[in-house]
């Protein structure tokens, strides 16, 4: 379906003067009553953007900026607003990008969110101000919200005339705060402060002035260098699969075999949990891994239901598995960032890597990238075949990362086993983080080794987990790196290694 808005007013401008492009879409702010003949009755339908302009027949003149109209040529309620609507939006701004300083999307509330972190990733090297802006109330109701959020929106934008900082990301701004888009949920039915970002300081906060706090800003490119440019490929069909106590693994398993689908947000408990059962289970791995009865791989990223805080998937042994199924971390995502980048995922990587894309900070939308380096020994090890040390062959950092954005590693060998040598009486293992073919592995004193851990720390399934920051800090800047296990008084055997390398978000 293709959405389609017009062009109202878009002549160019005096140079001196700041320009700013108002998107239309819909929602309360230019909301009146269905019926005209009862101005106080609740029931309310969309307006145009001339009849909301009324309200505000000044807007901008006394700060010097020059609006630039367009409109969605059927203004919606925003709970009609998907992926058509986002990237209407996204053609408008491209369409008119040179000739304007900054654009404000109004747009309704219920949907706003959803709408900021999808533009985040279809708008790609934005350097200008997009700000999305609504209200609670309609832009004729005088008690209400509406002039306020579009003046605040509109001096944002407008940043050349009002002085402010430059603020070249997508954002929302809502009565008292201006917050990363892709970072802001809809908290509130009716409050004024109807939205917050629980994961990221507000960007901005708006009283008598308005106090943009530069430190949290993304850093504008150089459209020169790095011109801007819109993603229009999105997936067709995405879905949130809530985990909620009574759902069974064969409503699971429905979910997730929902025709057509290409990818779904797993919103779980606390820092990531879910029933641990292979039951529960089962579904998930076998829809990640594209097996029967699935037809296709499909993607799954774990946010959790909480407004505030992260997913730690090796935190519980209820999130554990989920880990070990191939679901990718959503860290500290909003439901609408992860739903929005799972959009952006599936069209733009077209079923390569898209679980390393969703656990990379793409465009501020969570808080640390992780990288996770599986490793496995290449031939089935098992008691009979242990040996005094394990190097599985090196994998590639993807990418280059100085060491200093290194957060934490931590590691994870599944399947481990020890056979002490005869006589021994305190058998372990050693790991090391290294170059491929390094000398340094018998080393304890280089930077390189990892620690030593004893037979009793390794569980009784086979599972050894071990926090290597150190060490792995010395590997993360480029190149290969290696895991090797070396026996103490033991030979050893193990499945796989897997290494999680947690880099702060640039
Ligand atoms: N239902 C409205 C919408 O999202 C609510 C609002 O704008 O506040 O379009």
């Amino acid at each position: 379906m293709e959405i389609r808005y017009s062009d109202l007013r878009v002549r160019p401008v005096p140079e001196h003067r700041s320009r700013v492009c108002l998107i239309y879409t819909g929602g309360t702010m230019g909301s009146v009553p269905t019926d005209s003949s009862s101005p106080t009755s609740p029931n309310l339908r969309p307006a145009s953007l001339v009849e909301l302009l009324s309200s505000v027949p000044q807007l901008g003149q006394s700060e010097g900026i020059e609006l630039g109209l367009v409109s969605f040529e059927q203004p919606v309620d925003s709970s009609a607003i998907g992926k058509s609507h986002w990237l209407a939006m996204a053609c408008a701004i491209e369409e008119h990008y040179e000739d304007f300083d900054g654009f404000v999307i109004l747009h309704g509330t219920d949907t706003m969110a959803y709408s900021a972190a999808a533009l985040s990733f279809i708008l790609n090297n934005l350097a200008k101000p997009v700000v999305l802006t609504g209200s609670q109330l309609p832009i004729q109701d005088r008690r209400g919200d509406a002039v306020m959020n579009l003046l605040a929106a509109v001096h944002i934008a407008g940043y050349k005339s009002t002085g402010l900082p430059l603020v070249p990301e997508v954002t929302l701004c809502f009565m008292d705060r201006l917050l990363r888009g892709n970072r802001a949920t809809k908290v509130s039915a009716s409050s004024w402060q109807g939205f917050d970002s629980p994961n990221y300081p507000w960007l901005g906060t708006i009283g008598e002035s308005i106090h943009i706090r530069k430190k949290r800003i993304r850093q504008a490119p150089d459209n020169r260098q790095r011109p801007f440019y819109i993603e229009r490929d999105l997936a067709d069909d995405v879905r949130v699969i809530l985990v909620h106590p009574g759902l069974s693994p064969a409503q699971l398993e429905q979910d997730l075999m929902s025709a057509g689908i290409g990818g779904a947000v797993l919103m779980t408990y606390g820092a990531g949990s879910c029933p641990s059962s292979p039951d529960f289970l089962g579904p998930i791995r076998a829809a990640i891994r594209g097996e029967s009865p699935f037809t296709q791989p499909l993607p799954l990223v774990n946010i959790t239901q909480c407004l505030e805080g992260t997913v730690e998937m090796r935190r519980y042994e209820a999130s554990a598995g989920l880990l070990e199924a191939g679901v990718a971390s959503g860290d500290d995502m909003t439901l609408e960032a992860a739903l929005a980048k799972m959009y952006w995922a599936l069209g733009r990587f077209k079923g390569r890597d898209i679980r390393s894309q969703l656990q990379r900070n793409r465009c501020g939308e969570k808080s640390q990238s992780l990288l996770d380096l599986s490793f496995s020994p290449g031939r089935a090890m098992e008691e009979e075949n242990a040996s005094p040390a394990i190097e599985p062959p090196a994998e590639a950092v993807p990418g280059r990362y100085s060491p200093e954005r290194l957060k934490s590693a931590s590691l994870r060998v599944l399947g481990l086993g020890l056979v002490p040598r005869v006589g021994a009486v305190d058998c372990g293992v050693r790991i090391f983080i290294n170059r491929p073919g390094a000398s340094e592995k018998t080393n304890p004193k280089s930077a390189y080794f990892a620690g030593e851990f004893s037979a009793n720390q390794i569980s009784q399934d086979g599972t050894l987990l071990a926090t290597v920051s150190r060490s792995a800090r010395a590997v993360v800047d480029a190149g290969p790196v290696a895991v090797s296990l070396v026996g103490v008084n033991a030979d050893v055997w193990c499945r796989s290694i897997h290494l999680a390398l947690y880099l702060e978000a640039e």
